[in-house]
């Protein structure tokens, strides 16, 4: 008899599984012997051919989320876990330079073989974000290992509040592009920054050089320090959050930028409307997700296409615009068709000069596509 309790998945739903596709739906339960929430399963076919190890989940479409395929048994126990926590950081070692960058996602859920696991650094503190009971499961032995690396406090964010599980350090000072940011990692948005942008911000250095800049939904300002870094004559970070944009000012001041760097607290679409055409040579855009949901997908596209031609509107021949998009549900092909429609209904000629997504340290695995959601293009607007 197996060491764990057994998935055996229905026949003819083996297609997914034998792609290599993480997730075993509901439907495809044909029984799972001795289940318990957060445990590890192992995952069989009808005839009893094994497929790998997974955790459970009771509740919820997704009733299993494998992060092992393999032929043969195999044990998991704190040592396999080791083994893939150091697998994630060498992975991540020649991309990353801490003299200047030393905030980086250290795991990125499917992408690493950590099914629901999101586990971010700054400098020396972790913060885990955990999306299944499995995932739930694996907290104390994520933050062993990560003191093994340098990491001093940890703490673990959920839904209502968050618990320190070792040490504890709010405020956290980290580097990016050698630019200095701090985040609050328990109140501020994701796990404090939005670390995934990172090398999109370290473009906007390189592309911001004597540009009037537009940094639409700035949050914290990270996209303004950098372009001002690269040049850019003005810059203005627009947001709705007051607490954002103080935080915004305090990374302009503490990167020593001066009196040409300012914030304005008002809703972009609003302020897009009033602004006069022409008052900016770079835009960047970078909203929330316009839909968490596939049934909403449509309205989203017309939130994001309205808001890419007021910014086309805006930009004069030869002005650059930097967009995104980060709902999950808004595939790189219908974001691109969607500011296709925006350049075409603002009459303006657009040239694609970078097709942006996920960076180094937030991998996706090519069986997993769910796990890809931040998309980006960088136009040229004549
Ligand atoms: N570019 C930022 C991340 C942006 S997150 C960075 O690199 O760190 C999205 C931001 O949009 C949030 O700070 C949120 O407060 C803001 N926001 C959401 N809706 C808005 C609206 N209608 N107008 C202005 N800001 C908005």
């Amino acid at each position: 008899m197996s060491r764990y309790p057994v998935l055996h998945v229905r026949r003819g739903k083996e297609r997914s599984l034998i792609n290599r596709h993480p997730w075993v739906y509901s439907g495809a339960v044909a029984r799972v012997e001795r289940p318990g929430s957060d445990a590890v399963v192992e995952v069989r076919f009808d005839d009893g051919s094994l497929v790998g190890y997974g955790h459970y989940s009771a509740d919820g479409q997704i009733r299993c989320r494998v992060f092992e395929f393999c032929q043969s048994e195999k044990t998991i126990d704190a040592d396999y876990w080791r083994l893939k926590f150091t697998a994630a950081f060498e992975y991540r070692r020649p991309f990353l330079i801490p003299m200047t960058n030393n905030a980086y996602r250290m795991i990125n859920g499917e992408g690493d073989g950590f099914p629901g696991v999101v586990f971010d650094r700054y400098g020396d503190v972790g913060v885990l974000q955990m999306r299944t009971p499995g995932a739930d499961s694996l907290a104390p032995l994520l933050s062993e290992f990560a003191s093994e690396v340098g990491v001093r406090h940890v703490l673990w964010r959920k839904e209502e509040d968050g618990v320190w599980l070792v040490g504890r350090k709010p405020e956290v000072p980290f580097r990016e592009h050698g630019f200095w940011f701090t985040a609050n990692v328990e109140t501020g948005q994701k796990t404090g920054f939005f670390l995934d942008q990172r090398n999109h911000r370290k473009l906007a250095f390189d592309l911001a050089e004597g540009r009037r800049t537009l940094n639409a939904f700035s949050y914290t300002g990270g996209f303004a320090v950098c372009a001002a870094k690269g040049g850019a004559v003005e810059t203005l970070s627009v947001d709705l959050s007051a607490d954002a944009l103080e935080r915004c000012e305090r990374h302009l001041r503490e990167n020593g930028l001066g009196a040409n760097h300012r914030t304005l607290k008002a809703d972009v679409f609003d302020y897009l409307r009033s602004v006069q055409n022409g008052a900016f040579d770079f835009v960047i855009l970078d909203p929330p997700a316009f839909t968490k949901h596939i049934s909403t997908v449509e309205k989203a596209a017309r939130g994001y296409k309205d808001l890419n031609m007021k910014a086309m509107q805006i930009l004069p021949p030869g002005g650059l615009l930097m967009t995104f998009s980060c709902s999950q549900h808004v595939s790189p092909d219908l974001f691109l068709k969607i500011v296709f429609s925006a350049a075409a209904d603002a009459r303006r000629n657009a040239r694609i000069l970078y097709r942006l997504s996920h960076p180094e340290d937030h991998p996706v695995s090519i069986f997993h596509p769910e796990g890809e959601y931040l998309k980006g293009l960088v136009l040229v607007v004549d």
